[in-house]
């Protein structure tokens, strides 16, 4: 139906007879001539139909925004002075000789400028309108060149690229499961895979020694900002390669994508380790581009007569800290340091303490603060020296559970760097190391920080006696304050693999019923392995600058896990749900509710 791509015209074409097909993206009327901005997934031509052509003539004045046409004309210098240097064709245009109207278009619901400033419900509602937007087009053919280094690179490296099933049982990375109701195994549901970890490594255990996988994931949390319940993970996993063997490839893997894709090299990657992250970043996936850092002050306020700062000094949970924001003084309002006030509540802590540096050298009235007063001289020399501070820099305090602490300042730290424009290079990428293999609850009892399958740096033995302390063979790679992925060398071994089970809180019984196919794989020769996944959706959201991850999904959920466009999920009817064994049960209604019916 057609010979070239709208977008792909250049000089070279000229007087080239050329058919195109494409969308309207604007009509014109220029005093009985017709100018058609024809568009196609490779860009935009301006095609021109003047009188002469007769019938073709009048169907061009007929056709409106969105109509489908193919059109047929010859490629033309355009004048010297309606050259559009904007365009990639602008320096053409099509006589068109031609035309025929393939379909109509209803006026859109929204107009598809790439400026449009319509709400993100009625884009996702008409995804397929969005995604004609030049950004979007832009966003996902990116996407589609990304999974084709990937795959180039991986497959260059030996690397076998096989399928893992999507009907299974759960596979645990700490969120809930989607579950899918078995017709043919009463009362039985299959969970949707949270990633392929447990077939990936059965896959080590066949022998396949390299694999990897463009794979979905299936994840149903309550949804954080920026995250979906589908998303994709590229997956690798390796036998007989350390941790060194496997951040490497990676790394090359990356380092490979930024520079084909973006021109970009992003140099050896900085290993920083997990506890060095938290302290100085307040993150276990700190964003190094910003200058700032925490600086702890435990030590000098455990004596202070201020509960605030006394309190979480002395107790051994807690964290006193200082952030110092250099020139602070002028460049933050007192209405932003409230604003501030407000942000790091959101992560729990119950004030943001600051003193303003107005002379250095005079402890007593060169201070600014509220509470200035309560901190004997002595603490003040020692955080002034501690944090280095000049005349004119601002100093936060946080003092909380250090959990709190190093969350909200974490927060605070790239908060400032965002608003301050703080940033010193476009591009910091680094891997954190040495996690502890567990996170405590407030119960005492123990989480994954990664998955359960993550290997120990101690024995079973040491790990039973002290697992709080257990340090993981665990590795993530982050970008600019973003964890682009994470992996860890597997456990190979049954005894390792139930010992940290048991620290889990997981008894024989259960381990047998979830993991029992793990447990008796472990037997049969498992190789030492290990490997990484990266989460997809965001690696190309960072590369292509998009602010949302959904703005690089063709089709991706709301905020609240639906789809606006299908109306998913959706209810089902009786004889479905009868087939399925399921009867609903009714949705119990609030108190007040019930009792006035
Ligand atoms: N399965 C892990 C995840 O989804 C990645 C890995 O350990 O390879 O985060």
């Amino acid at each position: 139906m057609r010979s070239d791509y709208c977008g792909t015209l250049t000089a070279k074409d000229i007087d080239r007879e050329v058919t195109l097909c494409g969308w309207v993206d604007r009509r014109r009327d220029h005093g009985g001539v017709i100018f058609i901005d024809l568009r196609d997934r490779e860009g935009i031509v301006q095609v021109v139909f003047d009188p002469d052509t007769g019938e073709h003539f009048n169907l061009a004045d007929r056709v409106r925004g969105e109509y489908v046409l193919q059109v047929t004309g010859k490629v033309r210098a355009r004048d010297a002075a309606t050259v559009n240097p904007n365009m990639a064709t602008g320096e053409v245009e099509i006589y068109g000789t031609a035309l025929s109207i393939l379909n109509e278009a209803e006026t859109t619901p929204f107009p598809l400028d790439s400026h449009s400033s319509v709400g993100e419900d009625v884009r996702l509602k008409f995804r397929y309108l969005d995604l004609r937007r030049a950004e979007m087009q832009k966003s996902l053919r990116f996407r589609s060149k990304l999974t084709n280094v990937v795959r180039n690179y991986l497959d260059e490296q030996g690397f076998l690229d096989i399928e893992t099933p999507i009907l299974t049982r759960a596979t645990p990375e700490g969120a809930r499961d989607y579950l899918v109701p078995s017709r043919t195994h009463e009362s039985k549901f299959f969970a949707l895979p949270q990633s392929p970890q447990l077939f990936k490594q059965l896959l080590m255990v066949s022998g396949f020694d390299r694999y990897y996988q463009i794979a979905k994931c299936f994840r149903d949390e309550d949804l954080r900002a920026d995250r979906q319940p589908e998303f994709t993970q590229i997956d690798i996993e390796t036998s007989f390669m350390d941790e060194e063997g496997i951040m490497s490839v990676t790394e090359g893997m990356v380092r490979q994508l930024f520079t084909q894709l973006k021109d970009v090299d992003l140099g050896d990657f900085p290993r920083m380790t997990y506890a060095e992250a938290m302290q100085k970043y307040g993150s276990d996936k700190p964003d190094l581009r910003i200058p700032l850092e925490l600086v702890d002050v435990k030590d000098l306020m455990g004596e202070v007569d201020f509960k605030v700062f006394s309190g979480p000094a002395k107790d051994p949970k807690g964290r006193v800290t200082a952030l110092k924001v250099p020139g602070g003084n002028e460049k933050l309002t007192r209405k932003q340091i409230d604003d501030y006030t407000k942000f790091v509540s959101i992560y729990g802590a119950k004030g943001l303490a600051y003193i303003k540096v107005n002379d250095k050298n005079d402890l007593e009235e060169g201070l600014q603060s509220p509470i200035v007063k309560f901190l004997p001289t002595e603490a003040r020399k020692g955080i002034l020296e501690r944090v280095e501070a000049e005349n004119g820099d601002l100093i936060f305090f946080g003092a909380d559970k250090a959990t709190v602490v190093s969350e909200a300042l974490g927060a605070l730290r790239c908060k400032l760097g965002e608003d301050l424009d703080l940033y010193t290079r476009e591009w910091a990428p680094l891997w954190v190391v040495d996690f502890p293999m567990f996170e405590e609850e407030d119960d005492g009892s123990l989480n994954s920080l990664h998955h359960p399958f993550t290997a120990p740096s101690c024995s079973p033995e040491e790990l039973a006696k002290n697992p709080a302390e257990a340090l993981s063979r665990a590795y993530d790679m982050v970008l600019n304050g973003t964890e682009l992925g994470g992996g860890s060398i597997r456990i190979h071994n049954q005894n390792m693999q139930q010992a940290v089970f048991r620290a889990l809180g997981i008894g024989e019984e259960e381990q047998r019923e979830k993991f029992g196919f793990l447990l008796d794989a472990l037997k049969y020769g498992a190789p030492p392995h290990g490997g990484l996944a990266f989460g997809l959706d965001r690696l190309v959201m960072l590369m292509v600058g998009a602010s949302s991850i959904r703005d690089v999904i063709a089709f991706p959920k709301t905020q609240s896990a639906a789809c606006v466009m299908t109306d998913a999920p959706g209810a089902v009817d009786e004889i479905q749900l009868k087939e399925l064994n399921i009867r609903l049960r009714k949705k119990e209604k609030p108190a007040a509710e019930a009792k006035a019916d």
